[in-house]
């Protein structure tokens, strides 16, 4: 059985429980995110993120060349390379890919992003972000065949060689559908998508494929990410979707025995 594991990069995400875990199984793809990092880098550096937010209520990082600098740095350069080495510590041989590595992950270039600003629909200066268009499953297939755990991260890449940052949960959800996963798992800080975001007793347990578009009312924020990449998975094959906690023991055997949010 394939999978696909997300791990978010927020705080209150444990990498450390993900990695344990994952490193009893075979088989999958760990993608990650890391946009906290991304921001620590960018104010250590002096040139901190700026988010914005769509007309239909998405938030996205305004990446414009300087910061999809930091963003490499920040992700493939720390992120990644840490990731790698955590399951080095456990024995596991993991290969640390971006989306620009052998073109893992192909993606056009978005035109005229959108943002809200005081009322009013901008148009995003100078952003290089995409959308993505096609997957390189045969490298993942030739390291998942040679015992090697491929770690995928943004950025991805255009035809003509240019770096676009794109969502992390979008690339997982591509990747689980490319590969035909049997299940995408999305790891977060907290348990679930909540019907209240701050009470964790609102979680939605389950989600049938048909009514995502009516929980989408209640994820705000980053979370709409995570709800629209599980939508999109569905729709390009992948039978369940879940969206779940990455603390506590044995998360990915957790979310995978039905524990947090089961979109199917
Ligand atoms: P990660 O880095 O783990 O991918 P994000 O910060 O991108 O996580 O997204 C998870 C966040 O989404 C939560 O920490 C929470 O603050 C926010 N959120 C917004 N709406 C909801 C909701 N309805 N249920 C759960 N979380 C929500």
């Amino acid at each position: 059985m394939t999978i696909v594991v997300k791990v978010g990069g927020a705080a209150g995400n444990s990498l450390d429980s993900v990695l344990d875990d994952l490193a009893a199984r075979t088989d999958y793809v760990l993608v990650h995110g890391g946009s906290d990092r991304v921001d620590r880098l960018g104010d250590a550096l002096g040139r901190p993120s700026e988010y914005y937010t769509s007309p239909s209520g998405v938030v996205s990082r305004r990446s414009d060349p300087g910061h999809l600098e930091v963003l490499v740095m920040a992700l493939p350069g720390t992120v990644q390379t840490e990731i790698v080495a955590g399951f080095a510590r456990r024995k596991v041989r993991a290969v640390g890919l971006s989306g620009a590595d052998g073109g893992l992950l192909l993606a056009k270039r978005k035109e005229g992003s959108r943002a809200v600003v005081d009322g009013k629909v901008l148009r995003v200066a100078d952003d290089w972000s995409g959308t993505i268009e096609n997957v390189n499953v045969e490298l993942l297939r030739q390291l998942l065949s040679s015992a090697l755990v491929p770690v995928v991260g943004p950025p991805a890449i255009t035809e003509a060689g240019e770096i676009v940052n794109v969502d992390a949960d979008r690339a997982a959800a591509e990747i689980a559908a490319a590969l035909h996963a049997e299940v995408l798992v999305l790891l977060t800080n907290v348990p679930g998508l909540l019907r209240e975001r701050s009470d964790p007793a609102t979680l939605i347990p389950a989600v049938a494929r048909d009514e995502v578009d009516s929980v989408m009312a209640f994820a705000a924020g980053r979370m709409r990410k995570k709800v629209l990449a599980a939508k999109s998975a569905l729709a390009a094959g992948v039978p369940r979707v879940v969206i779940s906690s990455s603390q506590g023991e044995r998360p990915v055997a957790r979310a995978l025995a039905g524990d947090g949010t089961v979109f199917e």
